[in-house]
């Protein structure tokens, strides 16, 4: 894949970029391990500063980054922005508490003495370079969330970034730089992904995190564990969106529009599934397939625009295909189900909501990545978990309820690393993120994901 700015919602090639060879990349490697060796000694006050000022760049320049990543891969330019904001509140949140989060643990006087110890304590200390391996869909935090707890734990970073978002990528290096963290601490290596394999088996790197597809979550963990090196993988979801008898219809359905195509569909924690229980099922298919239907596609730069095109032309025509395996296969399009007809330049398809799903068609396990939403109408509880739960993906998902009973038995049966109740998934720094099954396995944000790429270090004194 060229490394390369091509705007969605024209098809243009508007900026090519070179791939760094092997001798750029050696020096960039070299540069962060001997970054680390100086930034690990830092403490948790100048580390905050540095991200505190990281914020404060980003916040003044959020308008022309959210104009980037707009041109670079077609989101909407409104949440761009908001993209933007969200990753200056990570960046504070976790400039103020990341010393708190990895405070000097010690164990009960008790428990100390009985391990033989006058002392002993618990450590959250640095790694060393992590590789961070990111996706083009939300180019700004993907990499923030990231970066901000790794940079405060004393790890330093370097950025393999999708290839079609080489301005945005860019633009990261340059951030970090400009707050001051010394030169090596983050670093932004333009390269393809055939690259990550000698990046990753480098003895200097210590750990890799990926965002992003199952294929490429497989490659990277199999290099890792072969080098016995961490990894956190956040990968592909399918999230159910289910609708129980006592839920408010009208916000359910209001919702389920915004969970569906934020981010023009292209979100891993979208809700993808809507799985309805038969009482409500017309009321509620009815709501939802007006309200997508209603959606203005069109130009994201335009601050009216609720769907823009997809980032690639690739991309489109996966969808395409997931959808007409399905129409060929008896499911009907209540809406959509094609290429919205004014739209003739640019990798735009048309908000869709297909019933009538089976489990022969490739979109009842596939992810679809794009305004795509399948309905499946169920009889009761046992139901809706089971079809919640035949998916191979297990990141996050939604359930609309008034009722405690239902509530305790998806808490206790959805397979998914979250349960949302009467809302929609979104991310949080104070709330751990991550999948089960196939969606990967670690956490990011919380105490939680500032750990991950932490030695846990036991201290114990005769
Ligand atoms: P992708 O093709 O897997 O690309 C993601 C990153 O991995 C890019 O930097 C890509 O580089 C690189 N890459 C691809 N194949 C690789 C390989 N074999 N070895 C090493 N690196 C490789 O994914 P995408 O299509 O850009 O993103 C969409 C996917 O990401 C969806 O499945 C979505 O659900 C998932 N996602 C998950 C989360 C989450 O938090 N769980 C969040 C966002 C997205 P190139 O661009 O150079 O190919």
């Amino acid at each position: 894949m060229p490394i390369a700015t091509v705007n969605p919602a024209s098809g243009e090639t508007l900026k090519t970029f070179d791939a760094l060879g092997a001798e750029e990349i050696e020096s960039r490697i070299a540069s962060a391990a001997q970054a680390f060796r100086q930034y690990r000694l830092t403490g948790f006050d100048e580390r905050a500063r540095l991200l505190n000022r990281a914020a404060d760049l980003l916040e003044q320049d959020a308008p022309e980054i959210a104009r980037t990543m707009t041109t670079e891969m077609g989101k909407p330019v409104v949440a761009a922005r908001a993209e933007a904001l969200k990753c200056v509140k990570a960046m504070r949140w976790y400039a103020e508490r990341a010393e708190e989060l990895l405070a000097d643990e010690h164990p009960s006087d008790a428990d100390v003495r009985d391990t033989g110890a006058s002392r002993a304590s618990v450590h959250y200390r640095p790694l060393g370079v992590v590789l961070a391996v990111m996706p083009w869909n939300f180019p700004l935090w993907q990499v923030v969330r990231f970066a901000a707890p790794a940079l405060m734990a004393g790890n330093v970073g370097l950025l393999k970034h999708a290839s079609n978002v080489p301005q945005t990528a860019l633009y990261l290096e340059d951030l970090f730089g400009r707050a001051g963290f010394p030169a090596g601490c983050f670093q932004t290596l333009l390269v393809g992904s055939s690259a990550v394999e000698n990046i990753l088996r480098d003895p200097r790197v210590a750990a890799a995190t990926l965002t992003g597809s199952e294929p490429a979550g497989r490659s990277v963990a199999a290099i890792a564990s072969d080098e016995v090196k961490k990894t956190v993988l956040e990968l592909g979801g399918s999230d159910p969106y289910v609708v129980m008898p006592s839920a408010d219809i009208e916000r359910a359905a209001r919702t389920a529009v915004t969970a569906r195509v934020q981010n023009n569909g292209q979100s891993c924690i979208a809700a993808k599934r809507f799985i309805v229980h038969e009482d409500v099922y017309d009321a509620f298919a009815e709501r939802f397939t007006a309200g997508m239907r209603d959606l203005t596609v069109g130009d994201p730069m335009d601050e009216s625009t609720d769907v823009g095109p997809l980032s690639s032309e690739r991309g489109r025509a996966d969808l395409e295909r997931l959808v007409d395996d399905a129409l060929s296969r008896g499911a009907t399009a209540l809406c959509g189900g094609q290429r919205p007809k004014e739209h003739e330049r640019g990798w735009y398809y048309a908000p869709t909501v297909l019933a009538g799903i089976t489990p022969a068609m490739r979109i009842h396990r596939e992810e679809t990545f794009g305004p795509v939403a399948t309905l499946y109408r169920v009889s009761g509880l046992d139901e809706a978990v089971a079809v919640a739960n035949d998916s191979p993906f297990g990141l996050s998902s939604n359930v609309w309820t008034r009722d405690e009973g239902d509530v305790r038995r998806f808490v206790r049966d959805l397979e998914a690393g979250g349960v949302f109740f009467n809302g929609m998934t979104a991310s949080h720094p104070a709330l751990p993120f991550g999948g089960a099954k196939r969606s990967g396995y670690g956490r990011e944000l919380s105490e939680h994901g500032i750990r991950e790429f932490c030695n846990i270090t036991t201290v114990w004194h005769g």
